[in-house]
């Protein structure tokens, strides 16, 4: 068995003696590359474990299931009112962070970190639920309705996520994205060029330009969604308290009543199969992991989530 490994700002692919974690074992079919993934990666973050976070695969008896990448305690506050991304263990047991991840063949996941896909999903696709699910909470906790007018800025993947579950509702979405195939992709789930104000403005980059331009599109009384992850920290103008508008930040994903975003998520990639046509622009063997790599890197590769396939 081989695991992806960072070793500064290389990848390296690296023979594996044992599958990693506890649990049933996942036989491992499509991972996808997080943009926090290249961060790790040019920061020389220092990672010690298997990388990936974003991942789907096979159980035993041949059920396809995508892979909530946290395995919490169950048994905290948190845990106890769903809230378990919060989880002192959550992020201690984060794939690719806290533990080995799931760039690899096989590894193994408790029970309740497991969620069955829809029929119609291609285990193939399905390491696209957890970019979704991180959508689907963000938006979850802005408290989306309705009616509101939306606009998300950043057309990267969970920019692109957060279009699609904002345009699920039939809502129309602004979208404000830098580069030309971002804009189509867009455009292919249901965005349309910003235009105007809006009620509710989901901020997908984590950088401070596009902050600002958040509090700028974004009406009195509105709601300004941090969905990027803001590495350095985030300063925020005077335009925040004139127009009294409302900060949400979010993190990871967790469960509303029974529901777990994840479920949420995979329900939102078998209703509309566009999100993966449009977000999937390549896929290398695992084997070819270091070029996979250097395509998502490339801002000019066109490339939206690189998949690699075991
Ligand atoms: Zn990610
Ligand atoms: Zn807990």
């Amino acid at each position: 068995m081989r695991g992806v490994y960072f070793n500064k700002e290389e990848v390296e692919l690296r023979d594996v003696d044992k599958i990693a974690g506890e649990g049933a074992r996942v036989r491992v079919r499509s991972i996808g590359i997080c943009g926090s993934d290249l961060h790790m990666l040019e920061m020389k973050f220092p990672i010690k474990c298997i990388a990936g976070h974003e991942a789907a695969g096979l159980l035993d008896d041949g059920t396809p299931v995508a892979v909530e990448p946290i395995s919490p305690c169950n048994e905290c506050s948190y845990c106890r009112s769903g809230d378990y991304n919060l989880c002192r263990s959550a992020t201690a047991t984060l794939l690719g962070v806290g533990r080995d991840g799931c760039m690899t063949e096989e590894l193994r996941m408790p029970e309740r970190s497991l969620v069955h896909l829809p029929s119609n999903v291609d285990v193939k696709d399905a390491c696209l639920v957890e970019p979704l699910a991180v959508a689907v909470h963000g938006l979850r906790k802005a408290g989306l309705t309705s009616g509101q007018r939306v606009a998300v800025i950043g057309g990267g993947t969970i920019g692109l996520c957060a279009v699609a579950a904002t345009a699920d509702g039939g809502r129309v979405v602004g979208l404000a994205a830098r580069y030309e195939h971002q804009i189509a992709a867009g455009k292919r789930l249901g965005a349309v060029p910003v235009d105007g104000k809006y009620d509710l403005v989901v901020e997908c980059t984590g950088a401070k330009d596009a902050l600002k331009q958040a509090v700028d599109l974004c009406c009195a009384g509105g709601r300004v969604l941090l969905l990027g992850t803001y590495w350095e920290g985030v300063s925020l103008s005077m335009a925040v308290m004139l127009k009294e508008i409302v900060v949400v930040s979010s993190y990871m994903y967790s469960a509303s009543g029974a529901a777990r975003d994840f479920d949420v998520a995979a329900t939102l990639l078998s209703r509309h199969p566009e999100i993966a046509r449009a977000l999937i622009t390549h896929r290398f063997p695992l084997s070819e992991a270091k070029q996979a790599f250097a395509v998502a890197r490339d801002r000019k590769s066109g490339a939206i989530k690189v998949v690699l396939e075991p």
